[in-house]
Formats: structure tokens, C-alpha cells, sequence
């Protein structure tokens, strides 16, 4: 299920390995996760439905059984790269052509500036382009924590 004009929708029906690495960190067939793009803080992933739905509500029983782990592995990911004290879990979707859901999981930095701290930290998305995570830091990024999701997943064997 596809909507025209949608941003995710057009991602999710590239072929796989024709996509960059930051735009495939993992996939299930039910999510799909990626480096947020327009973000200027390196590590903010986005969890994005593979079907084109708007609200948590419309989630099947797969997709949101796999949510709590997915979200758990992936805050244990970005810790191990990014030294996280922990990471934000949001969902909006309000801008135009972006309703597709998508679930922001951000690194909270030790360091975070007291003034992006909390629901401010949506601050370093859409800042001028100059200050935009780099498409190659992005993809170093993703090989990153791609490589802790999978010897995350070799110990739990
Ligand atoms: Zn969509």
C-alpha cells in the first residue's frame, strides 16, 4: 500500500539495496529504520512503517508487537555509538508530505545543551542546511549501528 506524493512511501518502494545505507540501517518487512534527514544532531534514527499509515492506532498486531524490541535495541545501539545517557522516542508527523508514520528515536547527548533538552531537542531538525548531518556522516553512522544491532543480537543467541 503506497501513497503518491508521500516521501516514506517513495523510499519504502525503492528496491532495498539500491537505497543508501542510512536509509536501510535495518528492516523487517514491517519497519524500516533510517538516519533522520535534515537533522543536525549525527544519530537521530527515524523508525518508519513499511505500509503507508498515519497513526499509531492502524498498526497490525506484527508491526507493533516488533515496535517495543525494535525501539529497546535500537536505544541500546545509538548508547554504544553515539554515548547516549539514553535516547527520546517521538512521534509527530505533521509536515507536509511526511504524515507517513515515523517515529523519531534521538540520542540525549551527556552533553545536550541545557536549551535542547527534553521536547527543545526537536530544535536540531530543519536548522539551515550548512548545519545538516553530512550524507556520508549519516552513512557512517548507519554501518555503526548497524554492526551494534548485530552483535547486540550474536550475544543474545
Ligand atoms: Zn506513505
Amino acid at each position: 500500500m503506497t501513497n503518491e506524493g508521500c516521501y516514506s512511501c517513495r523510499l519504502n518502494a525503492a528496491d532495498g539495496v539500491a537505497l543508501p545505507i542510512r536509509e536501510r540501517i535495518f528492516d523487517d518487512g514491517n519497519w524500516r529504520v533510517v538516519h533522520a534527514i535534515s537533522s543536525s544532531l549525527p544519530g537521530w534514527l527515524c523508525v518508519v512503517s513499511r505500509r503507508h499509515i498515519t497513526t499509531l492506532s492502524e498498526l497490525s498486531a506484527a508491526e507493533a508487537e516488533a515496535l517495543g524490541p525494535l525501539l529497546k535495541r535500537l536505544s541500546d545501539a545509538l548508547e554504544r555509538v553515539t554515548g547516549a545517557l539514553k535516547c527520546y522516542v517521538m512521534f509527530f508527523a505533521e509536515a507536509p508530505g511526511f504524515e507517513h508514520l515515523h517515529i523519531h528515536v534521538a540520542p540525549r547527548l551527556p552533553d545536550c545543551p541545557e536549551d535542547r533538552l527534553g521536547p527543545k531537542l526537536i530544535s536540531y531538525l530543519g536548522e539551515p542546511e550548512e548545519r545538516w548531518v553530512s550524507a556520508q556522516q549519516m552513512d557512517e553512522l548507519a554501518i555503526r549501528v548497524r554492526k551494534a544491532l548485530s552483535e547486540m543480537a550474536r550475544r543474545t543467541d
